[in-house]
C-alpha cells in the first residue's frame, strides 16, 4: 500500500484529536482501552498516553481492555500500571474515550458498545485491517507501532517526554518491531527510540525483562509444543507451511498463563524451509487463536480478514474453531486459495 504521507492520518485529525483532549475539564472522566490479550504496544501506547494525560492534570483517567484481568508478567510494572482498572470498572459513561492498537470493534469484546456510545472516540492504531470505527482516527498503516501515534499525540499536547511515559512507549515499540528487526524498523523508528532512551531508559534492563525472562515452566512447555510442529513442504504453492499447537491442558499441565504462548509463534516463524508459519493456541472448548506470520510471499492479514480477523501483511491473526487440524485445514486451502 502506498499512500501519501499527508492522508495518514487524514487531514484535519490530528487537530481535531487535540482540540477534543483540550475541549475537556480537569476532572472529566477519560477512558483508555486496548484489545483483548494485550501485548507491549497495547499496554505500553495506551499507559504511556495515559501517564501524559496525567501530566496534562487530568485526575480521572482510567484504562482497561476486554475480558480476564491479567496483565502479562513482563508488562506488569509498566509505568503507569495504576491506571489499570477491569474491564467492569470502567466509566460507564466517559466524556471521551481514547482506543489503542485495535484492528476492529472485534477485539473490544464487552467494550465495543462503550467504544460506540461515547461522545467522542479517538482511534490510535497501525493495522492494515483498520475497519474505520471511531469518530477521529489517528491510523497509520506505515507507523511500526501504536506508540509511534501516541507519542506524536502527546508531543502534539505539549508533554515532554520523561523517562516513565518513554519506558512505555519503548516496551511498545520494541516489541512490536521484534527488538528492531522488522520490515518496519525505519530511520524514524530509531530516532523515535534514540529520544526515548535518552531520557535515561536502560534498554537491556528492559530487554531482560520483556523478552529474556520466562518461568521454568513456560520453558518447558514451549520445548513440547515445538516438539510437536508440522511442517509441509509443499504447501503454500511450495512455499512451505510449519505449525504447531496449543491447548489449555498443556498450559495446566506447566501451570502457565496464556500470555506464556504469546511469543511462541517466533521460533515457528523462523524454519527456513517455509514461508508462511501457525501457531494455534487454545481459548476455550473448541476455539483458537490464530496467529500466521509470512516471511513475504503471503499477505497473511487478507488471509486473516477473510476469517473475521486482522492483522499487518506478514504477522496477523483470527479465531479458528472446531480442532487445531481444522483451523490448519482451512489456513492450508486459503493459501491456496490466495496463491492461485
Ligand atoms: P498475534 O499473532 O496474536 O501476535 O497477532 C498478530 C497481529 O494480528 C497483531 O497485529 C494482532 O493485532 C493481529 N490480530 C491477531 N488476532 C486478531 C484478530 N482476531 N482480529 C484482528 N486482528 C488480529
Ligand atoms: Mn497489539
Ligand atoms: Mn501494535
Amino acid at each position: 500500500m502506498t499512500l501519501p504521507p499527508e492522508t495518514v492520518p487524514a487531514a484535519g485529525q490530528w487537530d481535531a484529536a487535540v482540540a477534543a483532549v483540550r475541549a475537556l475539564g480537569g476532572d472529566a472522566e477519560i477512558q483508555l482501552v486496548c484489545h483483548v490479550s494485550p501485548d507491549g504496544d497495547a499496554l505500553g501506547s495506551m499507559l504511556g498516553f495515559g501517564l501524559g494525560l496525567r501530566r496534562l492534570g487530568y485526575t480521572r483517567v482510567r484504562a482497561t481492555f476486554p475480558g480476564k484481568f491479567t496483565v502479562p508478567t513482563p508488562y506488569a510494572e509498566l509505568p503507569g500500571v495504576d491506571l489499570l482498572v477491569p474491564e467492569a470498572d470502567a466509566y460507564p459513561a466517559p466524556a471521551l474515550v481514547l482506543v489503542f492498537d485495535v484492528a476492529g470493534e472485534s477485539r473490544l469484546g464487552g467494550l465495543a458498545a462503550r467504544v460506540a456510545a461515547a461522545p467522542v472516540s479517538v482511534v490510535l492504531d497501525h493495522h492494515a485491517s483498520n475497519t474505520g470505527f471511531g469518530t477521529i482516527r489517528l491510523v497509520d498503516p506505515r507507523a511500526a507501532a501504536t506508540s509511534v501515534l501516541a507519542e506524536q499525540f502527546v508531543a502534539r499536547l505539549g508533554v515532554p517526554l520523561d523517562a516513565e511515559i518513554a519506558e512505555c512507549f519503548y516496551v511498545a515499540l520494541a516489541t512490536d518491531t521484534g527488538s528492531f528487526k522488522f520490515d518496519m524498523t525505519t530511520v524514524a523508528v530509531h530516532e523515535l527510540a534514540a529520544r526515548l532512551i535518552a531520557t535515561g531508559l536502560r534498554p537491556g534492563d528492559i530487554s531482560r525483562r520483556i523478552f529474556d525472562s520466562r518461568p521454568f515452566g513456560a520453558m518447558k512447555l514451549t520445548g513440547e509444543v515445538l516438539g510437536r510442529a508440522v511442517l509441509e513442504p509443499a504447501a503454500a504453492g511450495g512455499r512451505g507451511l510449519v505449525w504447531t499447537y496449543a491447548t489449555l491442558a498443556d498450559l495446566a499441565r506447566h501451570d502457565q498463563p496464556p500470555y506464556v504462548l504469546d511469543t511462541l509463534i517466533d521460533p515457528v516463524r523462523s524454519v527456513a524451509e517455509a514461508d508462511v508459519s501457525v501457531l494455534v493456541r487454545q481459548v476455550a472448548e473448541r476455539e483458537w487463536a490464530v496467529s500466521l506470520r509470512s516471511k513475504g510471499a503471503v499477505d497473511v492479514s487478507r488471509l486473516a480478514v477473510s476469517q473475521g480477523g486482522g492483522g499487518h501483511r506478514l504477522a496477523a491473526g483470527f479465531t479458528g474453531f472446531g480442532e487445531p487440524r481444522d483451523v490448519v485445514d482451512i489456513v492450508r486451502r486459503l493459501l491456496d486459495d490466495f496463491l492461485n
